[in-house]
């Protein structure tokens, strides 16, 4: 692969905004913000977190599948349900979270929130921009995790760390570009927003 694999991430990352956009307008429709009910609150809010969350999951399965075709190489093996569920459940390095419980929080903090405070359309503004970024961030380590899986898959024992070489990589990724890591020591991105990305290197 010769250039960043995100262009998938990206457009994954803009149709579940679309979807995000209108599901937090029709939960603050349904919250009622002239009279806050705590309960019908509490009840709009969990389900509106248990479907953005399906939304989520579906799209980071067909995003898996994809960047795991488009990883060259790739092996036979497409990446399962099971294999992504275990990443929701595992410890990101980068976000410092599980995504599974960050979820819940998110979703905490919202009905927290709504009912505390009397600007609730800034509360719902805010919960849609966070769930964004969360959901942005994951499916750049859906990508991530697929194509180093792909490349397992087919073989590979050593990666290259891409960076996009240009003025806004940071002073960590900067030293690290090209240089080649055996696939199982390759260090964790160092920060939230990293778009490295790694290659497969041929022996
Ligand atoms: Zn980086």
């Amino acid at each position: 692969m010769t250039e960043n694999p995100y262009q998938l991430s990206d457009k994954a990352s803009k149709l579940l905004n679309r979807k995000a956009i209108r599901r937090f307008d029709k939960a603050k429709r349904d919250c009622n913000l002239l009279h806050v009910d705590e309960l019908n609150v509490i009840k709009v809010l969990t389900a509106l977190y248990k479907d953005l969350a399906a939304d989520n999951k579906k799209a980071f399965f067909d995003l898996a599948v994809m960047a795991y075709q488009d990883a060259q190489p790739h092996g036979k093996k497409e990446p399962d349900m099971s294999w992504i569920l275990a990443l929701l459940d595992s410890y990101d390095p980068v976000y410092l979270v599980v995504y599974t419980h960050e979820v819940e929080r998110k979703r905490d903090r919202l009905i927290e929130g709504v009912i505390a405070t009397s600007s609730k359309t800034v509360e719902f503004r805010r919960g849609l921009s966070l769930w964004s970024r969360f959901t942005g961030h994951e499916l750049d380590r859906v990508t991530d995790e697929a194509t180093l899986k792909a490349f397992r898959d087919a073989g590979v024992k050593k990666v290259r760390w891409r960076t996009e070489d240009d003025d806004k990589v940071c002073p960590v990724c900067g030293p690290r570009d090209k240089k080649v890591y055996p696939i199982n020591k390759v260090p964790d991105k160092p920060h939230i927003n990293c778009r490295c990305w790694l290659e497969a290197v041929k022996e």
